[in-house]
């Protein structure tokens, strides 16, 4: 991995965020976001437990466009609906997966140039390899050449059947995709540390694994969590920055490596709106 070194004068701020809710609109979500110092955020396409997307309003949209571009935002990171799954033993699943991710799709054109997130799937007893196949196969039918949505494969902490605890699950499912500019990663800390890579002993070290098996330019997004869970015990348990198992100094080597700090950074720890806020303080404060 090329080495790169930052000077002052090019120093950038960090783009950190989190979850807001979008039941009152998306002006809503920018004045939460605003008022927690926050210059990123994440937001879930619909019910996060699946269901249907909600309906656009265009005022709404369009002053949270402007609001968007006055304040300097980074790139979002929408998510996906966790009971999106490309590669269930089920078909019905496979469908609702097919049919969301296609309407989230077209309505992240929306808001163009962000990113949309998702969990790669869990294969429910069909194996690996056929749900990396189903997977790819999903995207490949989903993915648009004309679409501005980069779309991010989450890595996941290994519960159950899921796909993508480990590098070379990501990149098998890159592999296959067609459209290999619409896609990156999204690299969750505490589902990879979780998932065996130790992100509390060296980042740097794992960063440099999935630059070989991944690529580094795959890399878009992170969330930021710790996890309440040692190394590899592919529980995904959340915990406050800190106050879990990677603690403070893994975020501080995070927000200061110059392969990280540029990507939005989410935080999905157990938190409300005045937690959040604290947190993004302390990120910011790690930084050198
Ligand atoms: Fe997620
Ligand atoms: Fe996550
Ligand atoms: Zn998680």
């Amino acid at each position: 991995m090329k080495e790169v070194k930052y000077t002052r004068k090019d120093k950038i701020m960090l783009y950190l965020g989190c979850h807001l809710s979008t039941t009152k609109g998306y002006v809503n979500m920018m004045k939460e976001a605003l008022s927690i110092g926050a210059n990123t955020f994440a937001f879930f396409t619909r019910n996060p437990r699946g269901g249907k997307a909600k309906a656009i309003d265009e005022k709404d949209l369009n002053k949270f466009l402007e609001l968007y571009e006055e304040n300097g935002f980074g790139k979002l990171v929408a998510h996906a609906p966790y009971t999106l799954n490309p590669c269930s033993a089920n078909e019905n699943v496979r469908e609702f997966a097919y049919q969301a991710m296609k309407e989230d799709l077209d309505r992240m054109e929306l808001i163009p140039n962000q990113y949309y997130n998702f969990h790669p799937g869990s294969h429910t007893g069909l194996g690996v390899d056929a749900g990396v196949e189903m997977i790819a196969e999903l995207l490949n039918k989903v993915i648009k050449p004309e679409q501005t949505t980069t779309v991010l494969l989450e890595t996941m902490a290994g519960k159950g059947s899921e796909i993508g605890s480990k590098f070379e699950e990501i990149r098998a499912i890159i592999d296959r995709v067609e459209l290999k500019d619409k896609i990156g990663v999204c690299l969750d800390t505490c589902h990879v540390s979780d998932g065996g890579y130790d992100i509390k002993q060296d980042i740097g070290t794992v960063l440099n694994e999935f630059d070989k098996i991944v690529g580094i330019k795959y890399l878009k997004a992170l969330h930021v969590n710790d996890s309440i869970n040692p190394i590899g015990a592919k529980k995904d348990r959340h915990a406050k920055i800190g106050e879990g198992y990677l603690g403070v100094d893994t975020f501080k080597a995070v927000v200061n490596n110059p392969y990280l700090k540029e990507l939005p950074m989410i935080l999905e720890t157990p938190n409300e709106l005045d937690g959040y806020k604290r947190e993004i303080e302390l990120l910011r404060s790690l930084e050198d």
